[in-house]
C-alpha cells in the first residue's frame, strides 16, 4: 500500500500518518522532516534547503525528487509507505510516478487532509508555543508565505490525482481520532 497524504501545512499529515503507519506496516516518510535532518547534520542537501526551508517556500523539485528516490530504495520502504509532504508540485508528481513505475509499483491512495486557513493559522501558533519555536519556520509571518505556496503551487496538483481516482477527500477539522477512522474508512 503506497499512499500520499495531502494536505497545508498543520493540517495533521504527520500526526495521522504516525498512527496510521503502525496498523498498516508502513514506512512513514515525511519530506519536511527528511530535510530538517539533512539542515541538522549540515549536509550537501541540508546546506542547499536551509534559507530556502527558512523563507517558508519550497526547495528545487530536483533536490528533494532525488531525497525520495533514494529514501524509497529503502528495506522498510517494501511494504509499502506513506507519503507526507510529497508532492508538492506537478514535476514531483510525475516523478514519483515514473519512480513506481520503475520498481512496477503503483499509488493505492491520495488522502487530501482539508482544514480551513484560519483553524491552520491557530495550531500552527499552538505548535510553535509548545515547541519552543524549534522550527525557524512555525511563525505567523512564514506561515502566511506556506500556504500561500500551499494554495498556488501545492494544490493544483490535486486534479492530476482525481482524474486518476485516487483523491480521497478527508474533513480535517475534526478530534485526531475522528480523522484517523475517517483515513482508515477511507482506505478499507
Ligand atoms: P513540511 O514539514 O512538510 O511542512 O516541510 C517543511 C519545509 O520543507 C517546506 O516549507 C519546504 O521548504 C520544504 N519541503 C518539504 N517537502 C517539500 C517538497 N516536497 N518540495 C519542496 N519543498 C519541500
Amino acid at each position: 500500500m503506497n499512499i500520499i497524504f495531502f494536505g497545508p501545512p498543520g493540517a495533521g499529515k504527520g500526526t495521522q500518518a504516525a498512527i496510521i503507519k503502525n496498523d498498516f506496516g508502513l514506512a512513514h516518510l515525511s519530506t519536511g522532516d527528511m530535510l530538517r535532518a539533512a539542515v541538522a547534520a549540515g549536509t550537501e542537501v541540508g546546506q542547499q534547503a536551509k534559507a530556502v526551508m527558512d523563507e517558508g517556500k519550497l526547495v528545487p523539485d530536483d533536490l528533494i525528487i532525488s531525497v525520495v528516490a533514494e529514501r524509497i530504495e529503502e528495506p522498510d520502504c517494501a511494504n509499502g509507505f506513506i507519503l507526507d509532504g510529497f508532492p508538492r508540485t506537478l514535476p514531483q508528481a510525475q516523478a514519483l510516478d515514473r519512480m513506481l513505475a520503475k520498481k512496477g509499483k503503483s499509488l493505492t491512495a491520495v488522502i487530501e487532509v482539508r482544514v480551513p486557513d484560519a483553524v491552520l493559522v491557530g495550531r500552527i501558533e499552538k505548535r510553535a508555543a509548545e515547541t519552543g519555536g524549534a522550527r525557524a519556520d512555525d511563525n505567523p509571518e512564514t506561515l502566511k508565505k506556506r500556504l500561500a505556496v500551499y494554495h498556488e503551487q501545492t494544490a493544483p496538483v490535486l486534479p492530476y490525482y482525481e482524474q486518476a481516482g485516487l483523491l480521497r477527500v478527508i474533513d480535517g477539522n475534526r478530534d485526531i481520532a475522528d480523522v484517523t477512522a475517517a483515513i482508515k474508512a477511507a482506505l478499507s
